[in-house]
């Protein structure tokens, strides 16, 4: 059974990585589509209690020569914030897709609570996650469509709530009909910043239990990007957070920082220690960016 969004991009012949990112999100499917939604709707989302765990992870990309991930043993507590640095290339969406199930380790395994990552509680673990990925996707339709892909039950009042909570509100009421604006090549145009917010407003609009954030405000400005911020630091301890940083300043009160370079884990820790490891990754590229914010 295809749903009406697969049908349309099937029509329009898109094929990139991250429109199938978002169908395997959207469908809830493992690799494609042999699971129909009606088969999620059955699933319980997970009530993580020790969380997520890496255990001794490999991952090379086909035709590639060297491993992409290597030796990865992490662990990523339940409703605790786990950020993710590197320099880019460094591997950082790679373990986000490992994570998810959206790659499948060479050797290694991902556990949930101590269990191994399988197809069946991979579905719960979707069911579960609001992902933002760095490319995140918006239909040639109005806001409101855009919002409900995933909670199509969402009423008015918890749209706004969440578009607040992105900083979006305040644009989409400027809009000239609002939530029924029409965004994208027929509609209007929205800025990077503006479609990474009404991304991570549809993100919040799901209640995840865990919430991945993959570089998922590096189009805002300062002002905005702190606002969103904040939002994130009070969702602290109420949901499993897993975010990639831009800028490094916003991951200050992460319970843990990985720092990942060349496909390994090179420094662990929290924002303080790290900043203290003189000759660290870590200090190197917080230095780069203050050195580029001056
Ligand atoms: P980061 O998110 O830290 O910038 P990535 O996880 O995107 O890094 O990439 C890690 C490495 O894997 C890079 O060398 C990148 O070129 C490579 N890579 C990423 N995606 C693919 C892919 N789909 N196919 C082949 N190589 C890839
Ligand atoms: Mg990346």
């Amino acid at each position: 059974r295809i749903t009406g969004i697969q049908s349309n991009l099937e029509l329009l012949g898109l094929a990139l990585p991250s429109f199938k990112k978002l169908l395997e999100l959207q469908n809830q499917c493992i690799e494609g589509r042999e699971l129909s939604e009606r088969m999620i709707h059955n699933v319980n989302p997970i009530m993580m209690k020790k969380g997520l765990e890496c255990k001794d992870v490999y991952f090379k990309y086909t035709k590639a020569e060297q491993y992409a991930l290597q030796k990865i043993n992490l662990r990523f507590p339940a409703n605790r914030m786990t950020a993710i640095v590197g320099p880019s290339g460094a591997g950082k969406s790679t373990l986000i897709d490992i994570l998810m199930g959206l790659n499948r380790p060479e050797t290694g395994e991902v556990l949930i609570d101590g269990k191994t990552l399988t197809s069946e509680n991979l579905l719960a673990l979707r069911r579960s996650i609001s992902y933002v990925p760095q490319d995140p996707f918006l239909f040639n339709n109005t806001i409101r469509e855009n919002l409900l892909i995933i909670d199509k039950k969402a009423k008015d009042e918890q749209i706004w709530e969440a578009l607040e909570f992105a900083v979006a509100a305040d644009f989409v009421k400027r809009m000239p009909h609002g939530l029924d604006t029409m965004i994208g090549d027929r509609g209007i145009k929205l800025s990077g910043g503006e479609r990474q917010r009404l991304v991570l407003a549809r993100a919040i609009l799901r209640k995840p239990s865990i919430l991945v954030l993959d570089e998922a405000t590096s189009a805002l400005d300062t002002e905005n990007e702190t606002k969103i911020q904040n939002a994130i630091e009070n969702l602290k301890g109420t949901m499993t957070i897993i975010i990639i940083a831009h800028r490094l300043s916003t991951i200050r009160n992460a319970d843990q920082v990985i720092v990942l370079d060349n496909g390994e884990i090179i420094q662990q820790g929290q924002f303080g220690q790290l900043a203290n490891e003189k000759h660290g990754m870590f200090s190197r590229l917080l230095k780069k960016q203050l050195e580029v914010s001056v």
